[in-house]
């Protein structure tokens, strides 16, 4: 059930606007237009820039030290900048919210709240209480359900749409601070999640992205009180009446099973790019790192997924140097990215996050050395999927039609379902339509075609 949060109106004539920006993950991306819902709800206006806004929102990432030194550097560029005055009420959330929680207070003075990846929903009573005590407030910690259920329904997002299925994780790998910053893995509901995407629907969405940190690991209730697991919810996403693909991320490789992989052969609506992360190749280091799967087990799942649909295209994410990851180690990942072709993947250098076990181990090896081994590992990533762009040639795609392209305003910009980028010439009502269009040529990732007919 969704309730809509109040906010006495004096509140609202003295606060009326805000501002939310974004960074890191989908999840937060989810976050983000979540607040928006949730602050328009309560009768704010959202506008385009924080000069303004009298509540600038930020959303924020803590996966990696550099996306956590991002947003302090840009609530600093925008004090030089006159976009935040003394008068702006600052709210900072996320997972560097509930990582560092009263500690930002320490570290920048112009932030006047503190929000957790759970505590969203109580954003507008966060401000409220600012706004009368003039006193910080920290609020990080609470059950992710009553997030969900706090939230009012979302409004229009365009043709896709975002729908978390689960908060936190439970996995615990030793390099990753989401188990702290977004705490145990908790699962939504069956009926919360249909209810979602029905209302998405009805708001003109096609395609329904189903997001969670180990969506794999999926175990929501049944309104009669026993477990949903992933593959029954994704027959029931596709079950609902206008859904016409359905992504999903995160996976994970270790709970990846076979009736899963059954779902995604026979559900023609999943989308033919699946991400499961990998992160090394190393059993080594993928021992270490504490994700419970060799390499030969994530080959063999991958094998099981080409079988089940031949046109799918695995992607995956990479971490390059994890602490006492030798010259051996290094290229076995190499090994298992040339066996198995990924396509279009994420790939980064190890980032210490305190706290975390891994931060813990000896990391004697060099900066330069680390980055020798991303350069190498990123150009093989590539050329990869420079092949795979380029074997979309003469094909035919069906695509879900975004908006209009930013380069050329005469040309629409769509996805197919590998993930690939696809613009064409067209006209503006095939916006929120899936149609066909034959590629006729390829830049960079970018596939360009024309439309033919059905
Ligand atoms: S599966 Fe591992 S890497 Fe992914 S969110 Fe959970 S702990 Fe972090």
């Amino acid at each position: 059930m969704n309730t809509t949060t109040t906010v006495s109106t004096d509140f609202k004539l003295q606060l009326g606007s805000f501002y939310v920006e974004v960074w890191g993950c989908q999840m937060n991306v989810y976050d983000g237009g979540r607040i928006r819902d949730l602050l328009t709800a309560a009768g704010f206006s959202e506008v385009s820039s924080p000069k303004d806004a009298d509540i600038v929102v930020l959303v924020t990432c803590a996966v990696r030290a550099k996306a956590e030194d991002k947003v302090f550097n840009q609530i600093a560029s925008w004090q030089r900048t006159g976009d935040i005055t003394k008068d702006t009420i600052v709210a900072l959330g996320g997972c560097v919210g509930s990582e560092l929680a009263e500690k930002i207070l320490d570290l920048n003075k112009s932030v006047n709240i503190i929000f957790g990846p759970r505590t969203i929903h109580r954003l507008p009573q966060m401000i409220s209480e600012f706004a009368s005590t003039h006193k910080p407030v920290v609020d990080v910690t609470a059950d992710a359900i009553d997030k969900f259920d706090s939230l009012p329904d979302a409004g229009p997002v365009g043709p896709s749409a975002f729908v978390t299925i689960m908060e936190g994780c439970s996995n615990k790998c030793t390099y990753c601070i989401v188990p702290y910053t977004r705490g145990e893995e908790q699962s939504r509901p069956l009926q919360d999640i249909l209810d979602e995407c029905v209302n998405h629907i009805a708001n003109g969405v096609k395609e329904i992205h189903l997001l969670g940190q180990n969506v794999n690991s999926y175990h929501g209730l049944n309104p009669d009180g026993s477990i949903c697991n992933f593959s029954t919810l994704l027959y029931e996403v596709a079950a609902v009446p206008g859904v016409e693909r359905i992504r999903f991320t995160t996976s994970n490789p270790m709970d990846f099973s076979d009736d899963i992989i059954e779902a995604v052969q026979k559900l023609d609506v999943i989308s033919d790019q699946i991400h499961v992360p990998i992160q090394a190749g190393s059993d080594r280091i993928l021992k270490a790192m504490h994700r419970r799967y060799t390499a030969a087990q994530y080959i063999e799942l991958v094998n099981k997924l080409r079988k089940a649909r031949p046109s799918v295209h695995i992607s995956s994410d990479f971490i390059v140097g994890f602490p006492g990851e030798t010259d051996e180690d290094f290229e076995e990942t190499m090994k298992v990215v040339n066996e198995v072709k990924f396509d279009q993947s994420f790939s980064f250098v190890y980032s210490i996050r305190p706290g975390t076990p891994a931060a813990l181990l000896d990391d004697p090896i060099s900066k330069e050395t680390k980055m020798e081994r991303l350069y190498r590992l990123q150009k093989r990533l590539e050329e990869i999927a420079s092949e795979y762009t380029q074997a979309f040639l003469g094909t035919t795609q069906r695509v879900l039609v975004e908006g209009i392209s930013r380069k050329d305003e005469s040309e629409l910009k769509s996805r197919a379902s590998s993930g690939r980028i696809v613009v064409f010439k067209g006209p503006t009502s095939l916006v929120g339509q899936m149609v066909n269009v034959k590629i006729t040529s390829v830049v960079a990732h970018t596939l360009k075609g024309e439309i033919v007919n059905e």
